[in-house]
């Protein structure tokens, strides 16, 4: 099964596809997590992404597409995977398309998780993330035992740089001209599901449930 995950920035992709990967043990592919990891060992990517992150602006298609596409040759996608932050540009779903149909294949769904901007400045300065891990929690919705420890590894969580307030702002106009026209790019293929993001975690698993099958 290969599933995209679409939606704003906070809205809640990487915590359904987490779930979705444990669910279908299939990978869980964050083009975010990946960048997040290259900064943190210091490598000549983490340097370039992290200028635009930082901004709340996107990694250059360049940068962003080879790094994907190697990533999903890889045996233990043979069964599927799940993508979170990726695509993100109508270049990159382009990419995306043109790959998988090189070697006869296509994407199976693209889920929608909407919710509207209102509520995503709430999320996001909620949001603390293990930057050793990559869990993510939310203060209120979903609360770590121990205040700023993360419960899967033990280390410190915290706010992400890019999810100050004045940071997010960005992000959500940037998402609303280039990433929301992936919406129309994925309902042309037949391909796009939409859940309503705004309901509590669990329940917006069910309704993924329902749309991808027990
Ligand atoms: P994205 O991967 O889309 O940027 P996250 O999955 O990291 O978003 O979720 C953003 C924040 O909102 C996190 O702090 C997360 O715990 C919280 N969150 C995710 N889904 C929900 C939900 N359905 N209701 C309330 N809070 C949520
Ligand atoms: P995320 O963890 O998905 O919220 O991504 C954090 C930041 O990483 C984004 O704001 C972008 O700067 C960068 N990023 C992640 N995925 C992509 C992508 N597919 N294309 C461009 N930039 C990306």
């Amino acid at each position: 099964m290969k599933i995209i995950m679409l939606g704003a920035p906070g809205a809640g992709k990487g915590t359904q596809a987490k779930q979705i990967a444990a669910k279908y043990e299939i990978p869980h592919i964050s083009t975010g997590d990946i960048f997040r990891a290259n900064i943190k060992n210091g490598t000549e990517l983490g340097k370039k992404a992290k200028e635009y992150m930082d901004q709340g602006m996107l990694v250059p298609d360049e940068l962003t597409c080879d790094l994907v596409m190697d990533r999903i040759a890889q045996d233990d996608c043979e069964r599927g995977f799940v993508l979170d932050g990726f695509p993100r540009t109508i270049p990159q779903a382009e990419a995306l398309t043109n790959a998988l149909t090189k070697i006869g294949q296509s994407m199976d769904y693209a889920i929608d998780v909407d919710v509207p901007d209102e509520n995503i400045v709430n999320r996001m300065s909620g949001r603390r993330a293990c930057l050793n891990c990559g869990a993510t929690y939310h203060i209120v919705f979903n609360p770590t035992k121990a205040e700023g420890v993360c419960d899967a590894c033990g280390n410190e969580t915290v706010l992400r740089d890019d999810d100050k307030p004045e940071t997010v702002q960005k992000r959500l106009s940037v998402y609303h001209d280039q990433t929301q026209p992936l919406i129309d790019y994925y309902k042309e293929q037949n391909i796009l599901k939409s859940v309503d993001g705004t309901k509590p975690m669990d329940e917006v698993f069910s309704d993924i449930v329902a749309i991808l099958g027990e």
